[in-house]
């Protein structure tokens, strides 16, 4: 199956006329059940410490991602946004947070976000820096990261092409892969399976044969849906934390 989406229930920046802090708003308080859990776990901790975990944005749709793009292109937003297809947001990945309300360190919070599965953006933790607030639960895209900075794929920059694997396992479509989706989606499965099979580019070429062979997948052309389902349910067994509703 595909990684669900679950709605979570988190406060966040915006606030009521009284000045009460709200919910994040339903539109994007969607994430995957191993965010999810990481969300509520870095919370917990960073309680313990004094601090908040308050979020602005979580997930966005690809018309969120897109309008959130072209407020960057205007000047309306300083913060870079990527147009759809390369964010974690768009793949319920993805959380930017207030860091004033941590009251920690930013540094201390890189160690306990690290050790629920969370990374930041940039690579070294000042919070001066543009998208300091930005976090992502890569999960088993992570694999897909490193495979690309391994250059066992070209193709695309290892984030983006992370983010393209990460939105895809939701089934949203990443405009990059055309009328190949599903071929994309494969071969994401694949490398997260530990598969070799280039680049993902939808082009179901002899690797990805080879690779879906190998994890006893009968290759068949004419039956895409069928091997795209086999091969996400070896995904799903192989990383069940992303599939399953979280026990809290
Ligand atoms: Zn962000």
């Amino acid at each position: 199956m595909k990684s669900p989406l679950l709605t979570i229930d988190i406060i966040s920046i915006y606030k009521n006329k009284l000045g009460d802090l709200l919910p994040l708003p339903s539109r994007m308080a969607k994430c995957t059940p191993d965010t999810y859990v990481a969300i509520f776990n870095i919370a917990t901790a960073l309680a313990k410490k004094g601090g908040r975990l308050i979020l602005s944005d979580l997930f966005r749709s690809y018309d969120m991602q897109a309008q959130s793009h072209q407020d960057y292109i205007a000047g309306r937003k300083k913060a870079f946004s990527p147009p759809p297809g390369g964010s974690f947001h768009e793949a319920g990945r993805g959380f930017d947070l207030d860091l004033s309300a941590i009251k920690i360190p930013l540094a201390d919070f890189w160690t306990i976000a690290a050790e629920y599965g969370v990374v930041p953006i940039i690579s070294l933790p000042k919070s001066n820096v543009s998208e300091a607030w930005h976090f992502d639960c890569r999960g088993s895209h992570q694999l897909v990261y490193q495979y690309y900075i391994e250059g066992k794929g070209t193709n695309f920059k290892p984030y983006t092409a992370a983010s393209a694997s990460a939105i895809l396992s939701i089934g949203v479509n990443v405009d990059s892969f055309g009328e190949n989706q599903k071929q994309a989606a494969i071969q994401s499965c694949l490398i997260r399976l530990g598969k070799n099979i280039g680049n993902i580019d939808g082009q179901i070429g002899k690797k990805t044969q080879k690779a879906l062979i190998e994890v006893d997948i009968a290759f068949d052309l004419s039956n895409i849906n069928g091997m795209l389902i086999q091969v996400e349910n070896l995904v799903q067994q192989k990383f069940p934390v992303e599939f399953s509703s979280p026990n809290l």
